[in-house]
């Protein structure tokens, strides 16, 4: 009988490593009590408990109608008690972009191949040539030294040749005058300009990312269109986006800004609009800005663009030079000098047409955030955290080599050798990130998962680098002058750590969070099931979601476990692979697996709180 047990244990671990079908199970398990019964291994009471015990139970699951009722029915009602309740905005934010790759690699098992066809990312001639003319004659023009000590700014003719050279459309389409870059070309310049100057690469970095230009690409009436991305491609308009307030950093769907439909007078004419009340800090480019990208919650208690109290957070364009716009004191951003500060305004009248997307995009604001934001963390900060990461490595290598101590230069001792060493690997791991997600940009994704681990890991890594370039230059590291290459770095990497999503926050809400619940192949149907009107549809959703889901999770125990005592040596080999990195893809595999047998699903995870 023991060899009966160990052959039922032998091919249910099969069946569960290949997620087999119910009534597959059936037909093994009546298969196995038979030949039990027929070897004369059990007798007709073993065999009947037998098929008590195994048959029956495979029977049910076979059995749709049966399942649903004993099975997902009851379990359904206990998903529906505790699943919190979720609000449209923590809604939005959990649907908000797209998953790509990255859900293969969440689900255990990753293509290699798929991502491996892609190919590297590559330049355009003309993408070339601006990276290497404009751009490296931004380079010469700016550097941390002079914009920090002379101009507490770029200088005037530096911010001249911005504009002038199309470095704030490099995501606007040809057809309004901008350079219609690829995410990578864009990456490839903000990567640059950061291993010479940060407030260059800050003060370019910010149109080109959110604001405005991308939500006006994406959600602007034609007449806006037409009206603003001519001019923020020639750098006529300075554009900022404010959405964080005093009261909401992280939580920016809990701004407190408000603004009320009302009728009001603009150029001599009555004018449906809003009466907006808002208090904004940190915006980046705030203080030199002529047009504010705005959000703040739209309410209609008067019922004037239909029956909502509060349609919700609404984004809107407003030139600076509005009466009652407020441009407050400018931060020093740990003495970086990009421009950064805080704006108000007190019941200030704004038309209804300055609502990006008109009418029609009144309490869209948050989805629209939400769905932009991810193209922009997708390149901005890794961009220019590898950049400021090139400079360090390359710069402390370079001082390794000629810094000479106990008449040895310094790179020889095996201390600074593992710094260097962490470094140089660090570096390695950031650049790949950041073509990884820029990539992704490019072909149509909007990656909301993949650019949160991006935007995460590249300035949590930077950090290190720059630490470690701290450690090594030691004295020349911390004095500073025109030629210190790491003081900056190491001052303002707290930046990079807390705008686009502060890291901790990142990690836990976006990459484990919204990560565990859009990558799962299950996850995000049951919670949608739980929360269909139609009980049938409700029911059938959730079954196939749930026993799919449980099967899933067995499958990947089961595989953790045989590439485990196998040491992954039959995980199958990706074709496009060089061939001598074939045991790291299989590891990446294996961790990939685990990762997914053994994560837990947080589902208040993945909430509202992606800020700006
Ligand atoms: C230099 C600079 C430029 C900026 N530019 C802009 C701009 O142009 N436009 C704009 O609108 N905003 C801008 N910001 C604002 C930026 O987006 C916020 O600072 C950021 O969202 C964090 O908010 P906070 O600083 O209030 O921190 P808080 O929200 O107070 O967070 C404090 C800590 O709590 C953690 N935390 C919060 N909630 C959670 C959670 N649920 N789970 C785990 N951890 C959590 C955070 O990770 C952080 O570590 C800028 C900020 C700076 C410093």
């Amino acid at each position: 009988m023991s060899w009966f047990f160990l052959v039922l244990v032998l091919a249910a671990a099969a069946l569960v490593y290949v997620q087999a079908r119910a009534s597959w199970w059936l037909a093994f398990l009546i298969v196995w009590v038979a030949a039990a019964h027929l070897s004369g291994a059990a007798g007709p009471v073993a065999t009947a408990i037998l098929a008590i015990v195994f048959v029956l139970p495979a029977l049910v699951l076979t059995l749709k109608p049966l399942r649903r009722a004993w099975i997902s029915k009851p379990v359904l009602e206990i998903f529906r008690k505790i699943l919190p309740e979720m609000s449209p905005t923590e809604r939005d934010a959990i649907e908000a972009g797209t998953v790509w790759w990255d859900a293969a690699l969440f689900s255990g098992r990753p293509h290699w191949d798929t991502l491996l066809g892609h190919g590297p990312a590559k330049l355009t001639a003309e993408e070339q040539s601006f990276l290497d003319v404009e751009c490296q004659h931004l380079c010469d023009l700016a550097n941390d030294w002079e914009t920090t000590t002379v101009w507490q700014d770029l200088s005037p003719q530096t911010w001249q040749y911005i504009k002038e050279r199309g470095f704030l459309g490099m995501i606007i389409p040809k057809q309004y005058g901008g350079k219609q870059f690829s995410a990578y070309a864009h990456s490839q310049v903000i990567m640059k300009l950061s291993t010479r100057c940060s407030a260059a690469a800050v003060s370019v970095m910010v149109p080109n990312s959110l604001g405005p230009a991308e939500l006006l690409m994406h959600y602007g009436t034609e007449e806006q269109k037409n009206h603003y991305l001519p001019r923020l491609a020639r750098g006529i308009e300075i554009p900022c986006f404010a959405l964080t307030s005093p009261y909401a950093g992280s939580d920016a769907a809990a701004i407190p800004d408000v603004g009320v439909v009302c009728k009001g007078t603009f150029e001599g004419r009555e004018t449906l609009g809003f009466r907006v009340t808002w208090d904004k800090r940190y915006i980046t480019l705030g203080p030199i800005a002529t047009v504010l990208g705005l959000a703040f919650r739209a309410l209609d208690p008067d019922h004037l663009l239909g029956s909502t109290d509060e349609p919700g957070i609404t984004c809107a364009l407003i030139p600076t030079s509005h009466p009652g716009v407020n441009i407050g004191r400018r931060h020093w951003p740990l003495n970086a000098v990009f421009q950064n500060g805080p704006n108000s305004g007190k019941d200030v009248f704004i038309p209804l047409d300055w609502v990006i997307g008109g009418r029609d995009q009144v309490g869209n604001g948050w989805r629209m955030l939400m769905e932009c934001l991810a193209a922009g963390r997708a390149i901005s900060l890794p961009s220019s955290n590898v950049g400021m990461a090139k400079i360090a490595v390359r710069g402390t290598g370079a001082y390794a080599a000629v810094r000479r101590q106990f008449r040895t230069a310094i790179g020889k001792f095996e201390g600074v050798q593992e710094a260097l060493g962490r470094m140089g690997g660090n570096l390695y791991v950031m650049d790949a990130a950041r073509r990884l997600s820029a990539h992704a940009v490019d072909l149509g994704e909007k990656p909301s998962v993949i650019s949160a681990i991006a935007k995460y890991h590249v300035t949590e890594r930077a950090r290190m680098v720059i630490n470690d370039g701290m450690d090594v230059t030691a004295g020349k590291g911390i004095c500073m002058g025109p030629s210190n290459f790491l003081a900056r770095a190491y001052q303002q990497v707290p930046v990079s750590i807390t705008v686009e999503g502060a890291n901790i926050l990142t990690r836990c809400l976006i990459i484990f969070g919204q990560g565990a619940i859009r990558c799962h192949p299950y996850v995000l149907k049951e919670m949608a099931a739980t929360r269909e009107a139609d009980h049938g549809k409700a029911l059938r959703d959730f079954d196939d979601a749930f026993f799919g889901h449980v099967s899933f999770t067995l499958s990947n125990v089961v595989r953790s476990f045989v590439y485990g005592i196998t040491a992954g040596a039959f995980i199958r080999r990706p074709q496009r692979a060089y061939v001598p990195l074939v045991p790291y893809y299989r590891a990446a595999t294996r961790i990939s697996t685990v990762f997914a047998a053994r994560r837990r699903i947080d589902v208040r995870a993945g909430r509202r709180s992606e800020a700006a």
